[in-house]
């Protein structure tokens, strides 16, 4: 396995140069687009790993799926679902147009940012820092990293120029589908994103959905098999933003990328998943992690298709 994950690094080193490093975030920009690492957690809990897989990244749209698990719990699925929908857009991830047609009144599905702000929203506790805390401590527990935080710079970075997502959960509020505070959810949205992770953790967040919502060294269930397949469900179907569909042919793994550089993967009862690599292609996923995933796909015939 070692030295099959070696290779397909050496592979896909060269797409690199195909990407940009994201710099909307201006935070951001200061990654090397060069760096391209992975780590595959099997069931028996081993651990492999290859190129740049303990450099820190932030886990920007990856965060979704760990916030929408916590509403869920939160709130349970009928009211997350009456304020978000399940339909995957075609639409760029931070599109905002969509939520102005009429018939819809609520984002398509949670793993766009206007479904996302939206669910950070439902996140319960006392003040918008307890909020965030309980999100936190969430992350924590299922990428067993006790040690977890914000990247300060990043969030920083976003909070100040994310106008886009400031207009996107005011429009949110006007229609009812925001809950409370504007502002506080969008701190804690910013901050989720803003999470500082290496290859191995998200690899762990991918692991614990492959297994059914179960941390595996420990044994702990920390959602329902029911709601861990509500969250693969959307990276299927949404997870690599309006690249979902061709990546559900070419890869057919569930996966959730973020404009960070990370792709977690969660292949049900085999294998987690984290790769880092931060030149984006125009969508905004990683371009050679695309190219890593879809080899690997391939060596280890993990379509669930
Ligand atoms: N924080 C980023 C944003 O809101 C997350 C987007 C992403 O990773 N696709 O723009």
């Amino acid at each position: 396995m070692r030295e099959m994950l070696k290779k397909i690094i050496m592979d896909n080193r060269e797409l690199t140069k195909k990407g940009r490093v994201a710099d909307y975030i201006p935070a951001l920009s200061k990654a090397n687009p060069e760096d391209l690492g992975i780590c595959v957690i099997d069931m028996n809990n081993n651990v492999y790993t290859a190129g740049d897989y303990n450099k820190k990244f932030t886990i920007q749209s990856i965060s979704k799926t760990v916030a929408l698990m916590l509403a869920i719990m939160d709130n349970g699925e009928e009211k997350v679902f009456n304020k978000v929908g399940m339909e995957p857009t075609g639409d760029a991830f931070n599109s905002i147009y969509k939520l102005e047609t009429k018939d819809i009144a609520k984002p398509l599905n949670p793993m766009i940012n206007a479904g996302a702000i939206a669910v950070s929203s439902l996140i319960k506790g006392n003040s918008s820092e307890e909020r965030f805390e309980r999100l936190l401590s969430l992350f924590r527990k299922i990428s067993s990293n006790d040690n977890l935080k914000v990247n300060e710079e990043v969030y920083l970075s976003e909070k100040k120029t994310g106008n886009k997502n400031r207009a996107m959960g005011y429009l949110l509020k006007d229609m009812g589908v925001l809950e409370g505070n504007v502002e506080e959810t969008l701190d804690i949205y910013f901050k989720q994103c803003s999470i500082e992770v290496d290859c191995v953790d998200i690899a762990n967040i991918g692991l614990f959905l492959a297994n059914g919502g179960t941390i595996l060294e420990t044994g702990e269930d920390i959602v329902t098999e029911h709601v861990a397949r509500i969250v693969k469900t959307f990276m299927v179907t949404c997870g690599m933003y309006d690249s979902s569909g061709e990546f559900a042919i070419r890869v057919g793994i569930p996966a959730k990328s973020g404009v960070g550089g990370g792709i977690m993967g969660a292949v049900p009862h085999r294998i987690g998943i984290g790769i880092y690599g931060p030149a984006l292609d125009e969508k905004g996923n990683s371009v050679a992690g695309y190219g890593v995933l879809r080899d690997l796909s391939k060596e280890l015939n993990l379509s669930i298709f």
